[in-house]
């Protein structure tokens, strides 16, 4: 389609950003984290595919482009994927959510203060090789999951945990093609590189998620903890579905938000719970097995507690779901 080529081709050259809601660009850009010398506004392609919601037998297309309030407003997926609208619906405010797609949500920067004020030398991921200041400096808010010596800020969206629990794909568009991932792939742990957050290469725009159907999605849902109410980032958030009979889980999808590097798949507690029922002690033993790799950094320590205790208490809640 032309007008996604032209965007795709502008992107490619060096230091260019594509503008969706420009919620976290335009952010960025103030404080100076963010520079770049061309800025391609995308929205004309909200027309041609990329604002659309399509929901059917085979599940659901998100187009990049859908506001954040319009996905989690929809009836369809508010019945039948409750953990993708619940988590677009407690992120942010309501005025956030009518601007920002959800495109530019899944790839949203760390909220780690290191990163986002300049002032700090130190960032491996803002100024790499430079060091990390968060290692020995306040890390209330820094991943106790998925982080190397070189980083542990924490993925701080909340709508990726629903994409990757329910097995997602992203389909991305370029000028030399377009190809299908899996959502699990678009995000990179820091590793030796924190600044390369994604696999997306120069020139790619994210055009759709796809959420296949499947027997978890209804009983599905997000719980979100965080310092208060509404308006705020996780501290620890668990995206749930189970696909169960009489009492008893045949599969179960989970994924931890605010607690890791990037958003996270907790495979050992799907493992543990299959076949077994969910009561309080499978619950808290599966919730055991998700951090069974978690490392505190000092002031984070406490997120290892509340992230089982979260994870625990989503998954007794969707157990219980009348559906
Ligand atoms: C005060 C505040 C509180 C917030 N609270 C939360 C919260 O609780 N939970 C939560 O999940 N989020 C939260 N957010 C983040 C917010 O949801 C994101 O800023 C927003 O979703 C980004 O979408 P956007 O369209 O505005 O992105 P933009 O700012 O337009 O773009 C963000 C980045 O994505 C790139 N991009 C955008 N679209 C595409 C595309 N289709 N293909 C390739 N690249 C693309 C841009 O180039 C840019 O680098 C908060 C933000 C603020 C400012
Ligand atoms: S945690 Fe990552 S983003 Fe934060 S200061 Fe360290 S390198 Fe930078």
């Amino acid at each position: 389609m032309a007008a996604a080529s032209v965007a795709a081709d502008s992107h490619s050259r060096a230091k260019a950003e594509f503008i969706a809601g420009g919620t976290t660009l335009l952010d960025l850009m103030k404080l100076d984290v963010m520079q770049p010398d061309t800025i391609i506004d995308i929205n004309s392609l909200s027309a041609a595919g990329y604002g659309r919601i399509e929901l059917n037998q085979h599940g659901l297309r998100l187009g990049a482009l859908v506001r954040m309030a319009d996905a989690a407003d929809h009836a369809g997926i508010k019945s039948n994927y409750p953990v993708v609208a619940q988590s677009l619906a407690q992120a942010a405010s309501q005025q956030l959510r009518n601007m920002a797609s959800l495109g530019g949500n899944v790839l949203q920067r760390t909220r780690c203060n290191y990163f986002r004020d300049v002032s700090y030398r130190e960032c491996n991921k803002r100024n790499p090789g430079s060091g990390c200041a968060a290692m020995s400096g306040f890390n209330r808010m820094h991943a106790v999951l998925g982080g190397s010596d070189h980083c542990i800020a924490t993925y701080p969206g909340d709508f990726a945990q629903a994409l990757i629990a329910l097995e997602a794909a992203v389909e991305i568009a370029s000028r030399s093609g377009n190809r299908t991932i899996p959502f699990a792939n678009l995000h990179r742990k820091p590793a030796d590189t924190p600044d390369q957050e994604t696999n997306l290469r120069p020139g790619e725009m994210i055009e759709a998620f796809l959420i296949p159907a499947a027997n978890w999605t209804r009983r599905s849902l997000y719980l979100k903890v965080r310092d208060r109410e509404s308006y705020e980032f996780a501290l620890a958030s668990a995206a749930v579905a189970l696909d169960q009979q009489n009492g008893i889980v045949r599969a179960a999808r989970i994924a931890l938000g605010g607690l890791a590097t990037v958003p996270w798949r907790a495979f050992e507690a799907e493992s543990f719970l299959r076949g077994k029922p969910v009561n309080e002690d499978n619950a808290a033993a599966a919730a055991s097995a998700a951090f069974a790799s978690a490392q505190g950094h000092g002031h984070n320590d406490f997120k290892i507690a509340l992230g089982k205790r979260t994870l625990s208490r989503a998954l007794q809640q969707a157990a219980a779901l009348e559906i």
